[in-house]
C-alpha cells in the first residue's frame, strides 16, 4: 500500500520521546507510546471492548516480540518459509485448524466458536520488500536488501495477537473466524493465489453445519495518520495498478538524414505528452486516473537514430470502468500518433491489482466499530481512494468487507515529515498494534455474535 499523500521523510524521523539512541543503535520502549494510542473517553466504553483492549493490551508483549522477529528476518514475494514456520510456531498452542497453502507459503487457520454460524475471513500479510533499512531500530533487518518497510510485520503480529484474543472468547462466537496469512502482496499476487488454491473452501463446522466465509477484514498501517488512529471509507478505497509498455518501431539510420529514416524517438516523446492530454480530457475528472511513464530507452548514440523507442509506465484508477477506459485510450493514442508518423505502435497491458472496493454497508459499520474501539476523534473518513494498489482487492472482489488503514508515526511526531510506508526510513509506533489486534478481534466478535 503506499502513502495518503504528504511531504518526504526529514532527519528528525526518530525523535519520538519514547526512542532513545544506545550504542549507536536505537531501542524502542513501546510501552510508553500505548497510554497515548488510548481511545479518548468521548463516550462511556462498552463493556466488551473495553474488555477486547485489556486483552489486546495483555498481548502486547509477545505481538511486538514476534514483530520484532519478522521484522529481523524479513522475506520477499510468494516463498516465505522463515516466515512461515515462526508464524505458525506462534500459533502452535491455538485452537485452530491450520491448512499450510502449497503453492504458496500461505497459512489459512480456523477458529471455530461455541455455536454455529457463518465464517469471516481477517487478512495479515507477511512479506516485506526489497530494499536496505537504515532505520538504526535495535530490531533492523538482518537480511541484505530485505526489509518490512511496508508494516507487514506488524500485520502479521496483530493478527496473531487477535487470534489468541478470539481463542479466549469462543463461547462468544456464533460461527468461525479464517485467519488467511497471505504472502506476496507487494506485487506477487499472493492472495490470487490462496483463493486460487481454495482458501475459501472450507468444510463444515464440527457438529456437521454449513459455514460459508460471508465476509472479510483487513488493516493496513500506515505513516499517514498518526498512532492508533483508523481511517477507511465506503466504496473505492485503493486504486487499480497496472503496467502499460509500448513499443515504437520506425527504421533506423543517420542521425543527419533522418529523411531517409523513421525515427521513433520524437513519436515516443510525442505518446508520452499526449497520453497526460487523453488522461486530464477524456477520464471524468470524479473517477480519475493517473498515467505515469516512469522510463523511456531508445538509442545507442549521437548520431544514430534507432529502429525502436520504448515506453515503460503505470496506470491507476479508482473505478474499473474508468480503468478500461484508460487502457483502451492508451491504445488509440499510442496506435495512432505512431502510425500517423509511419511507425508501429505496439501496446501491451500487463494486468496488476484491481481497485480495492470496501462494500458501503460494511464500510460504515467499521467506522463505527472504529469509533469504539479507537475513540471516535481517532477515526477518519478518507475524503477520496488512496492511489496505491492492494492484493485483498482480489478478496473484496469474492467477499463483501472493507479494508482500513491503521496510524503508525508516533503521536509526537509531524505526520508531514514522518518517513512514508516503503522508505528505508519508516517507523511504525508499535503501541498502535494494541488498537489494531483489538479492532481485528472486535470486528470478528461483534460480527459473529451469537444472536
Ligand atoms: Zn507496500
Ligand atoms: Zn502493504
Amino acid at each position: 500500500m503506499l502513502l495518503l499523500g504528504r511531504g518526504r521523510d526529514g532527519p528528525d524521523h526518530l525523535s519520538s520521546g519514547h526512542v532513545a539512541a544506545v550504542g549507536g543503535t536505537i531501542t524502542v520502549d513501546y510501552r510508553r507510546s500505548m497510554s497515548s494510542t488510548k481511545p479518548t473517553a468521548d463516550r462511556p466504553p462498552d463493556p466488551q471492548i473495553a474488555s477486547i483492549r485489556d486483552q489486546a493490551a495483555g498481548q502486547m508483549d509477545d505481538a511486538v516480540s514476534l514483530r520484532r522477529t519478522l521484522h529481523e528476518w524479513p522475506e520477499i514475494g510468494n516463498e516465505l518459509p522463515i516466515t512461515r514456520e515462526t508464524v505458525a510456531g506462534a500459533l502452535d498452542d491455538l485452537p485452530l485448524a491450520i491448512t499450510l497453502h502449497e503453492t504458496t507459503s500461505g497459512i489459512a487457520a480456523l477458529l471455530e466458536g461455541d455455536a454455529p454460524g457463518p465464517t469471516m475471513l481477517l487478512r495479515g500479510d507477511m512479506d516485506a520488500l526489497e530494499l536496505h533499512e537504515d532505520t538504526g531500530l535495535e530490531f533492523s533487518s538482518r537480511v541484505d536488501e530485505a526489509m518490512h518497510a511496508c508494516g507487514h510485520d506488524t500485520h502479521t503480529a496483530m493478527l496473531v495477537g487477535a487470534a489468541r484474543v478470539l481463542a479466549e472468547r469462543r463461547g462468544e462466537i456464533a460461527g468461525r473466524v479464517l485467519f488467511m496469512f497471505q504472502p506476496g502482496e507487494e506485487g506477487h499476487h499472493g492472495a490470487r493465489f490462496m483463493l486460487d488454491e481454495g482458501l475459501l473452501d472450507v468444510p463444515p463446522m464440527s457438529d456437521g453445519s454449513e459455514s460459508t466465509v460471508e465476509s472479510a477484514f483487513a488493516l493496513h498501517i500506515t505513516s499517514a495518520l498518526p498512532a492508533g488512529w483508523i481511517g477507511t471509507r465506503g466504496g473505492p478505497v485503493m486504486a487499480s495498478a497496472d503496467r502499460v509498455q509500448i513499443r515504437i518501431t520506425g527504421k533506423g539510420g543517420h542521425a543527419s538524414e533522418p529523411f531517409r529514416a523513421v525515427d521513433p524517438i520524437p513519436v515516443a516523446c510525442e505518446i508520452v505528452t499526449a497520453l497526460q492530454a487523453m488522461v486530464t480530457r477524456s477520464i471524468d475528472v470524479f473517477d480519475p486516473s493517473v498515467v505515469t511513464i516512469g522510463r523511456i530507452v531508445a538509442g545507442t548514440t549521437n548520431n544514430v537514430i534507432p529502429e525502436t523507442a520504448e515506453i515503460d509506465g503505470t496506470i491507476r484508477a479508482v473505478s474499473e470502468r474508468t480503468r478500461a477506459k484508460v487502457h483502451d485510450g492508451i491504445k488509440r493514442v499510442a496506435e495512432n500518433i505512431a502510425a500517423a508518423h509511419g511507425c508501429d505502435g505496439d501496446v501491451e497491458i500487463i494486468y496488476g491489482y484491481p481497485v480495492t472496493t470496501n462494500d458501503d454497508q460494511f464500510a460504515e459499520w467499521t467506522l463505527d466499530l472504529a469509533d469504539e474501539v479507537a475513540g471516535a476523534p481517532h477515526v477518519v473518513r478518507l475524503p477520496h481512494p488512496v492511489m496505491g494498489a492492494e492484493d485483498f482487492s482480489y478478496v473484496l472482489n469474492e467477499l463483501p468487507g472493507s479494508m482500513s488503514f491503521l496510524g503508525g508515526t508516533p503521536l509526537d511526531r509531524d505526520l508531514a515529515k514522518a518517513a512514508p510506508n516503503h522508505s528505508n526510513r519508516v517507523y511504525f509506533d508499535e503501541g498502535a498494534m494494541e488498537t489494531g489486534i483489538s479492532l481485528y478481534a472486535a470486528a470478528a466478535l461483534r460480527r459473529l455474535a451469537p444472536s
